[in-house]
């Protein structure tokens, strides 16, 4: 069982790789965007209170996410976690240690996806996601295919995210260089950290995560 964080800026490939490792590896993946983007579908009150913070492309608090990772962890997961889009700052990166801890599991690897920010505008702005079963296309680098049905699943539900704009996006960046790019240095001190070039192909990028793996 290996349990392991994908850590890059929006538009890395985080979402892409760990559905990847999903499928080849049995790892269950743990994206707090998505959980977030879920609790909004669902109307609920938590969902009601993130939604503008979302929008403007800044974090929610610590305590929010920290009580979403929390409930995921304690359901266990057979072939390990991967963590996706979590933790984004340093509170965040000391309350998973402890959760991890608590349950006597141990992180095995930190991936860094390093990805230039002159690739993540064309990178955001062209993604899309299956309604359907959650694969993420790209227009340009893995378009729908022509008859508009997911490869995956068959539906022909495309979902954008209203935050996948540029101007959302300028903040996303700020946020990511102020208060994620610290957790780079914080495991790397702690021996942990692994960095990958996020700018190959899907294909590529996926062997050198299996590589650093294994
Ligand atoms: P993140 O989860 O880090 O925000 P995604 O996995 O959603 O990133 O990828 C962002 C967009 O870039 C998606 O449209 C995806 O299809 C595309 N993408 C992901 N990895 C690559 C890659 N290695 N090369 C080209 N495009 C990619
Ligand atoms: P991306 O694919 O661009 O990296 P995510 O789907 O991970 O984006 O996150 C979308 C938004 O959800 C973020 O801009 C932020 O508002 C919120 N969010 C997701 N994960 C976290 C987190 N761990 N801490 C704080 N906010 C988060
Ligand atoms: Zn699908």
């Amino acid at each position: 069982m290996t349990n392991i964080i994908l850590l890059g800026p929006p538009g890395a490939g985080k979402g892409t790789q760990a559905r990847h490792l999903v499928e080849n590896r049995g790892m269950v993946q743990l994206s707090t965007g998505d959980m977030l983007r879920e609790a909004q579908a669902n109307g609920s009150e938590m969902g009601k209170k993130v939604a503008d913070v979302i929008a403007r492309g800044e974090l929610v608090t610590d305590e929010i996410v920290i009580g979403l990772i929390r409930e995921k962890i304690a359901e266990g997961a057979e072939g390990g976690f991967i963590f996706d889009g979590f933790p984004r700052t340093l509170g965040q990166a000391d309350a998973l240690g402890d959760l991890l801890a608590e349950m006597g599991l141990k992180l095995d690897a930190v991936i860094e996806m390093a990805v230039d920010d002159s690739a993540l505008v064309a990178r955001i702005t062209g993604r899309s996601t299956c309604g359907g079963c959650g694969e993420v296309y790209h227009d340009q680098t893995k378009p729908w295919p022509a008859d508009g049905k997911c490869s995956n699943c068959g539906s022909t539900d495309v979902k954008r995210r209203a935050d996948d704009n540029e101007d959302s996006l300028k903040t996303r960046l700020m946020e990511y260089y102020k208060k994620t790019s610290p957790l780079l240095g914080y495991y790397y001190a702690k021996g942990q950290l692994q960095s990958v070039d996020g700018l190959q192909s899907m294909e590529a990028v996926a062997a050198d995560i299996a590589a650093a793996l294994d």
